[in-house]
């Protein structure tokens, strides 16, 4: 299948590791110019040599962080001064902390308000007037299952996913005349060093093993496992490739089958 992204400016956020860099990689494997942005220098310009070795296309390495508009906004005019443009983005950061209502004060809303909801408009608001010129582009959120079934502990994600996936919604319908796509991505447990990190935290609460953890989750998934985070990056290539122009506003929840609603 032809995709289409041979030579597109792709700007992916939070991809030193993790999902955004399962995106970034596929992109960069299937010709993409890719702008890479995460908050620790050497990690950002490890990952972006680790994809231009593997892939042999070029990959920007930007110090960003997601919450800081500035920050933001340095990532473009660096993409856009070395590419000429942008066509593609993935909105991405990473999550809030984990707790519940009596853990948060005000600070801590404001502060998963400004890192969740706030960079996805700001990222959005940063790249529209170079896909406007460029007659059309391809914007892809990344939230999680919790925006459709809240997950206990996780409030603050909870919350403000459910904001992001409606924001991509909205926007999905204000932009398609404009030929611009917005869709989202809502992983359930793919494997990562967030999801090891918080099958940890979990295990130490419960005193009982991360592998007893792991396994319980996994007996919770109908196919059985985790998702990797090549299957993950493959799928939003796909959605922000040409081969899926004519899908806009869709929210696809990439969870082995957990959610277990009808739509
Ligand atoms: P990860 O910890 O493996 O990777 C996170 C990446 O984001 C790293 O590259 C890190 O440097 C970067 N980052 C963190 N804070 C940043 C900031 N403020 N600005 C820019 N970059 C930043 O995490 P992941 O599993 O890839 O998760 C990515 C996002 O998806 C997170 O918000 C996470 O909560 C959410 N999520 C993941 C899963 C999953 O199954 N992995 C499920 C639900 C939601």
């Amino acid at each position: 299948m032809e995709l289409g992204l041979h030579g597109k400016v792709a700007m992916v956020a939070a991809s030193s590791r993790g999902l955004g860099f399962g995106i970034a990689r596929e992109l960069s494997r299937a010709g993409a110019l890719v702008s890479i942005g995460a908050r620790t220098e050497a990690d950002v310009f490890d990952a972006a040599e680790t994809l231009a070795e593997e892939t042999g296309n070029e990959v920007l390495a930007n110090v960003l962080d997601a919450a800081d508009p500035d920050s933001i906004s340095q990532w473009m005019e660096k993409t856009s001064d070395a590419f000429g443009g942008v066509d593609l983005l993935v909105v991405n950061a990473g999550g809030p902390p984990a707790g519940d209502f009596d853990d948060f004060d005000d600070g801590d809303w404001q502060t998963a308000f400004e890192l969740t909801l706030m960079s996805a408009i700001r990222m959005i608001r940063t790249v529209l007037p170079a896909m406007r010129t460029a007659g059309g582009g391809s914007i892809l959120t990344i939230t999680s299952c919790s925006a459709k079934e809240p997950i206990d502990f996780l409030l603050l994600s909870n919350v403000m996913r459910s904001g992001v996936t409606s924001l991509a919604k909205s926007l999905s319908q204000q932009l398609a005349p404009e030929n611009i796509r917005v869709n989202n991505l809502m992983p359930g447990r793919i494997d990562t060093a967030r999801i090891q990190s918080l099958d940890q935290m979990n295990a130490k609460a419960q005193g009982i093993s991360t592998e007893k953890i792991k396994a319980t989750i996994e007996s919770d998934i109908p196919l059985g496992r985790y998702g990797t985070i090549e299957e993950f990056g493959r799928i939003g290539a796909f959605l922000l490739s040409d081969a899926a122009n004519y899908i806009t506003g869709q929210t696809l929840a990439i969870d082995g089958g957990s959610i277990k609603t009808v739509w």
